[in-house]
């Protein structure tokens, strides 16, 4: 082995951090199911096609983040990026286009090779939702809706703004694109060498650039929403008083699209300002042309992508409290003992955490330490009568109990 480090960007999840993702993940699968969607798990492990011919080749994704391998057959393989090539590629290769329209939520570990930092992680976890084979303006104002409503339940009111723009269709996307490439050819000499690539392959990708002097020269370049047709902006403006039926607020980004090939119409983005400037916490949009690049049959869909460890951040350490009862013994024989009462007050749902070793003043320490909320000492005279002791130890009072009554008197303490 070489080194007993995690590899870099990559992070043992235990406790605290552990806990948040579980939360999240717990709440967000609870909401999700209640607007009717299925659950899907697809393999970590895919061809590379999948995310070269969904993501385009001059993603950031394809170009520069992909974790690749060969097999001894000579197979490319990527560890997945992203969750929607996968989703798309499942549809394709198990003909669910039968079963449309179809509701499907994922969640699970991601990988991309970025430069590590805060909020950049090179794996990290997404929880995302599609909605596929409906093409009204409906379901992109319901999937939005229900991302306001996730953060909501995290407890984040106030702490995100949304953001959206439109990218039209089609049509539309030709002449923003004719004129962008206009604007962008007469700075050739001062973009940088990634945005003069994609201005030769797909100039608007360019407007996703990081590049601090791209973005300079971009806050003069043409707005997309001067060139949606009639067709583009009547289906953006519904979106938009949709959300406003619906009190959610947002925030008109015209700069704003989305990194991936995939995308149309709608795009948007809720951002915090509170962990830095990675702030992006989830983002999504419109992908009718993506079933069909897939090789399926042209199948429309919206969706959007969450990263759990951008929102673990805005999440506080959790407050539950600790439910572990400890039940220590006064000698090893009476062990046998805390085990059958730990098994009653389990089967009753109580958690129950035996302590093995130590003297009764050791063992106390220790379930302080773990913060139990109480102790059952099993004392041999007090068993002997039938009876056992309840320490509370969040006021360290104690009394003896009868022990057919242990369940009924810790629960009158949790
Ligand atoms: P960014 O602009 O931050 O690079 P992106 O456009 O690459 O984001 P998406 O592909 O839309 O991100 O992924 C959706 C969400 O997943 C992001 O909004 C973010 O919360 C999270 N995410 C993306 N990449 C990472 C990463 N490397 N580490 C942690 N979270 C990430
Ligand atoms: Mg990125």
């Amino acid at each position: 082995m070489k080194k007993i480090q995690p590899v870099r960007g990559t992070h043992d999840l235990i406790w605290d951090a552990y806990n948040k993702k579980s939360f999240i993940e717990n709440a967000a699968s609870d909401l999700i199911s209640l607007y009717g969607y299925d659950e899907i798990e697809t393999p970590i492990l895919e061809y590379i096609e999948v995310f070269k011919d969904s993501l385009g080749i001059t993603s950031d994704i394809v170009s520069k983040e992909m974790f690749t391998l060969t097999t001894s057959k000579g197979n490319h393989i990527a560890l997945r990026p992203e969750g929607t090539a996968g989703v798309a590629r499942a549809f394709v290769s198990n003909g669910l286009a039968q079963y449309l329209p179809l509701k499907l939520f994922y969640k699970g570990p991601m990988f991309r090779r970025e430069r590590p930092q805060k909020g950049r992680l090179r794996q990290f976890h997404q929880i995302g939702i599609e909605f596929l084979g409906d093409n009204s303006f409906f379901s992109d104002i319901e999937v939005i809706s229900l991302a306001n409503k996730l953060l909501l339940e995290l407890g984040l009111e106030g702490k995100f703004n949304l953001q959206i723009n439109s990218l039209g269709d089609a049509e539309s996307r030709q002449s923003y694109i004719k004129d962008l490439t206009k604007f962008l050819n007469d700075k050739r000499k001062d973009l940088s060498s990634d945005s003069l690539i994609r201005l030769e392959k797909n100039p608007l990708r360019i407007l996703d650039s990081k590049d601090k002097n791209d973005i300079k020269i971009l806050s003069n370049a043409p707005i997309f929403s001067d060139y949606l047709n009639p067709k583009s902006n009547e289906f953006y403006n519904n979106i938009k008083s949709g959300l406003d039926d619906l009190g959610i607020k947002y925030i008109e980004n015209p700069r704003l699209v989305r990194g991936l090939d995939y995308y149309c119409h709608t795009a948007f983005e809720f951002v915090t300002k509170e962990i830095g400037s990675q702030g992006t916490v989830l983002a999504g949009g419109r992908y009718d042309g993506l079933i069909q690049r897939m090789g399926g049959t042209a199948t429309s869909g919206v969706g959007w992508a969450a990263g759990v460890e951008r929102l673990s951040m805005l999440i506080k350490p959790n407050g539950v409290q600790n439910k572990i009862i400890s039940v220590i013994s006064s000698s090893d024989e009476l062990i046998s003992k805390a085990l059958i009462f730990a098994e009653e007050l389990r089967s009753n749902g109580i958690i129950v955490d035996i302590i093995f070793s130590g003297n009764i003043k050791k063992q106390l320490k220790r379930a302080n330490k773990i913060k139990s909320f109480a102790a059952i000492i099993i004392g041999e005279d007090e068993f002997l009568n039938g009876n056992l002791i309840l320490k509370d130890l969040s006021n360290s009072t104690q009394k003896e109990i009868k022990i057919g009554n242990l369940v009924k008197e810790v629960k009158k303490i949790l």
